[in-house]
């Protein structure tokens, strides 16, 4: 099975991605992730993705899509992934149609974590008390809202025309939400 995760940032996306690769037996690919183990190991990446993350903006498309591409062409990811965090911008909706036509695939649903906004900036600001990820400060949690808002949200209504969004309410605990998604999922 070959899925994409969305919502706004907090909702979850990350957790229930993790579990939700296990249970689907396929790899589960975090741009997020991704750009981060970069960051730490001082790769040119790295270093080039850093100040977007820092201020709460997107990677580049043209970057962001170079990785992606690499990755998914990794055996790990060719029967099945849950890719987190990506595409988050119609011309990464463009790139990943172009990889996975190239691969032969196609995905089988989009899974929506719908989450109330108020609840978000509260469970983020309250993550950034213990991540020490140094995008979650206020300013920072706000403005990725926004970036969200006004780049991502849009993907959800392309999905949602190609029958393939799936919408789960994401608010509770990791186990009733990942059950909701198993209910969801297509057979
Ligand atoms: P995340 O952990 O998914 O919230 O990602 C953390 C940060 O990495 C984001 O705020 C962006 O700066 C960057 N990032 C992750 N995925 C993407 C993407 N698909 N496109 C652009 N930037 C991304």
């Amino acid at each position: 099975m070959r899925l994409l995760i969305m919502g706004p940032p907090g909702a979850g996306k990350g957790t229930q991605a993790v579990s939700l690769a296990e249970r689907i037996g396929g790899a589960h690919i975090s741009t997020g992730d991704i750009f981060r183990a970069n960051v730490k190991d001082h790769t040119e990446l790295g270093r080039e993705a850093q100040r977007y993350m820092d201020a709460g903006d997107y990677v580049p498309d043209e970057v962001t899509n170079a990785m992606v591409r690499d990755r998914l062409a990794r055996d790990d990811a060719r029967d099945a992934f849950i890719l987190d965090g990506y595409p988050r911008t119609l011309d990464q909706v463009s790139t990943l149609d172009s990889i996975l036509g190239e691969l032969g695939q196609q995905l089988d649903g989009v899974v929506e974590l719908v989450v109330d906004p108020e609840e978000l900036i509260g469970r983020l600001l309250k993550r950034a008390e213990t991540s020490g990820r140094v995008d979650d400060t206020e300013d920072v949690v706000r403005k990725r809202q926004e970036v969200y808002t006004a780049e991502t949200a849009p993907l959800l209504e392309v999905y949602d025309q190609r029958d393939l969004l799936l919408q789960v309410n994401g608010i509770g605990t990791v186990d009733e939400v990942a059950a909701r998604i198993d209910v969801v999922l297509p057979a």
